[in-house]
């Protein structure tokens, strides 16, 4: 069964709890992503994060959001589907003091007047400012899937390529193989 992250969260308490979460946004609840650079949200958000006190006793959560889109490759025009991975800090703040104190690594949520924050729209927020501004096949070729598995067998090769669409490392890897190469 799917655990839906909470929609609202007081950081602050949570904090003190020391409370970890595992568990979807559900994709339903994303309605501000760019139209001109992403064309569909295939998956719900898989997200991770631990509450606790940072250095400076200020409420933080940490830790990770990442969600299969489809965009259309700026270089060959095809569709391809791809994860975009956001790694956040986010804190609460009840002013814009608060937020512009905050280290710049971290994001500042306005908490609403009982204390909490609206996590889902502050994923969101983090998810967007990951999509690359121009998505590109990570390949300089395009469609770097049917290239390297065109000769294996049918099955296989269908099999593979699901493999990789379900793994949410699978464009870190990606990236990481192309960082390599230079
Ligand atoms: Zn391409």
């Amino acid at each position: 069964m799917k655990i839906k992250i909470p929609a609202f969260l007081n950081i602050r308490n949570e904090a003190n709890r020391r409370s970890d979460f595992k568990g979807i946004i559900p994709k339903e609840a994303f309605n501000r992503f760019p139209q001109d650079t992403i064309n569909s949200i295939n998956s719900d958000a898989q997200v991770e994060f631990s509450s606790l006190f940072d250095y400076s006793k200020t409420p933080i959560i940490k830790g990770t959001a990442t969600l299969n889109v489809t965009s259309t490759c700026m270089r060959c025009m095809e569709e391809f589907s791809y994860d975009v991975i956001a790694n956040f800090i986010i804190s609460p703040v009840s002013s814009e003091e608060q937020a512009d104190n905050l280290p710049p690594e971290y994001s500042p949520l306005p908490i609403n007047e009982f204390g909490e924050v609206n996590i889902y729209e502050g994923i969101e927020e983090e998810l967007i400012m990951s999509i690359a501004l121009t998505p590109k096949h990570e390949n300089e070729n395009c469609n770097p899937i049917l290239e390297e598995y065109s000769t294996l067998e049918d099955d296989e090769e269908v099999q593979d390529q699901i493999d990789l669409a379900n793994n949410p490392f699978a464009s870190l890897n990606a990236l990481k193989g192309k960082l390599k190469e230079k």
